[in-house]
C-alpha cells in the first residue's frame, strides 16, 4: 500500500550487525530504502573502520535492489572535526555542539565533506539529519529532550554573527532562516547535479500557529511546542525548502505513541503542503523512541506513567500508525530506527508494502 518504506539506520546498527543481517531484516519487513548515517565522527568507531562497514552495506543493499540514501549528519561538532571552531555560540560565550550555518568556514567544510562522500559512496540520495537547526539547546522537544523546563537559549553569537547578524532584532529569526536555507540550497545543488534525491529529517510542529489552535486541548505538549516549532523556534524553514524545490521530500519526525498526535502532525503537513501525500514521508518512532516514553517528569500530564512499556511503539502500535497513514492517503513512511526494529514489527510492516 505504500510506494516506499524507509529505515533510518544509526551507526550503532551498522557496527552491530553485518550488512547481510541488516538487509535481510529490512527485506523481510518489505522496507526498500535504507538511510544509514554517515557517522563521520571518530566515535563510536574510527572513521575508516565505520566507512568500510558502510561501503559493505551500500553494496549489499544494492545487490538486493534496495535504495540507499545517506543520512548526512555532519553538523554536530566533535573533537576531531576540523571545523569545530565554527560552531554556534551562546550569548555567554558557551560554544554549542552544532556548526553555525552562517559561518563561511562551516559552510566550506560541510560542502567539502558532502562532495567527498558523494564521490566515495554510490548513494542514491542524501537526507539531512535533524541537526540543521539553530537553537539546538531549545529546551523542550518531545522527540528529542528528556523533559527539562521549557526555555530557549538563543544562538548564534559567534564572531561571524556578531559582525553580520541583526542580533536580538525582530528580523534576527528571518536572517537565521535565510542563512540556513542558503546552506541547505548549496548542499542541494551538489546532490541534485549528480541526479540524486535530496531530502531532510524535519522538526515538528512546523509552526504552532493557526492549525493547532483548535486542537490544543488534545496536545499534552502544546505550550512546549512554542519552543520546538521548526520555523519560528529553530529557524529551520523546511516548508520553504520544499516549495522552492531545494528538497524533494521532507521526513517529519513524529515520534509519538499516541496515534492522535501523529494524525494531527500529518494533518498539519497536509494543510501546508498540497502534495503532502507524495512529498511528506512521516517519520514514525519504533519501540522506546516515542515522546511519551522518553519524556520524563515535569511535562507529562501523568508523570508517574513515563518510562512505561505502555508507551513503547510495539507491533500493535506500529500497525495502528500505518493504518492511519494509509487512511490519510500518505504514500511513503520512514521509521526511526533500525536499532529499535523488533522482530515483532517485521510481519506487521511487511503487510503494508
Ligand atoms: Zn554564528
Amino acid at each position: 500500500m505504500f510506494k516506499h518504506m524507509a529505515m533510518w539506520t544509526w551507526p550503532d546498527a551498522v557496527l552491530g550487525e553485518t550488512a547481510e543481517q541488516i538487509v535481510e531484516r529490512l527485506r523481510a519487513a518489505h522496507i526498500d530504502i535504507v538511510i544509514p548515517y554517515l557517522g563521520l565522527r571518530d566515535d563510536p568507531a574510527p572513521r575508516a573502520a565505520y566507512e568500510e562497514r558502510l561501503q559493505a552495506l551500500v553494496e549489499e543493499a544494492h545487490r538486493h535492489g534496495m535504495t540507499v540514501i545517506a543520512c548526512f549528519d555532519e553538523m554536530g561538532t566533535y573533537a576531531s572535526m576540523p571545523a569545530k571552531d565554527y560552531c554556534q555560540v551562546r550569548q555567554d560565550g558557551e560554544p554549542q555542539n552544532l556548526l553555525c550555518p552562517a559561518h563561511p568556514g562551516a559552510r566550506e567544510y560541510l560542502l567539502g565533506e558532502l562532495e567527498r562522500v558523494l564521490g566515495e559512496f554510490a548513494f542514491d540520495g542524501v537526507n539531512l539529519e535533524d541537526s540543521y537547526v539553530y537553537n539546538s539547546t531549545t529546551i523542550y522537544d518531545p522527540a528529542h529532550s528528556g523533559g527539562a523546563e521549557f526555555s530557549v537559549i538563543p544562538v548564534c553569537y559567534c564572531d561571524h554573527c556578531r559582525a553580520h547578524a541583526p542580533l536580538e532584532q525582530p528580523e534576527w529569526n528571518q536572517w537565521r532562516r535565510d542563512r540556513l536555507s542558503e546552506l541547505v540550497a548549496a548542499e542541494s545543488r551538489l546532490v541534485h547535479e549528480r541526479g540524486l534525491s535530496f531530502s531532510v529529517a524535519a522538526r515538528m510542529p512546523y509552526a504552532r500557529d493557526d492549525f493547532y489552535a483548535a486542537y490544543q486541548d488534545e496536545i499534552p505538549y502544546y505550550s512546549g511546542w512554542q519552543h520546538c516549532q521548526a520555523r519560528d523556534g529553530l529557524a529551520a524553514d523546511w516548508l520553504s525548502w520544499l516549495q522552492q524545490g531545494i528538497i524533494d521530500f521532507a521526513c517529519p519526525m513524529s515520534y509519538f505513541h499516541s496515534s492522535r498526535l501523529v494524525e494531527l502532525e500529518t494533518l498539519e503537513c497536509q494543510y501546508r503542503v498540497p502534495e503532502a501525500r507524495e512529498s511528506i514521508w512521516m517519520g514514525l518512532g519504533l519501540d522506546v523512541i516515542t515522546a511519551e516514553y522518553a519524556q520524563a517528569h515535569r511535562d507529562h500530564p501523568e508523570p508517574g506513567k513515563v518510562h512505561q512499556d505502555a508507551f513503547k511503539n510495539d507491533a500493535a502500535a506500529i500497525g495502528r500508525q500505518l493504518d492511519l497513514q494509509v487512511r490519510l492517503g500518505q504514500q511513503h513512511v520512514v521509521f526511526f530506527s533500525h536499532a529499535f526494529l523488533r522482530d515483532e514489527h517485521i510481519p506487521v510492516m511487511a503487510a503494508y508494502r
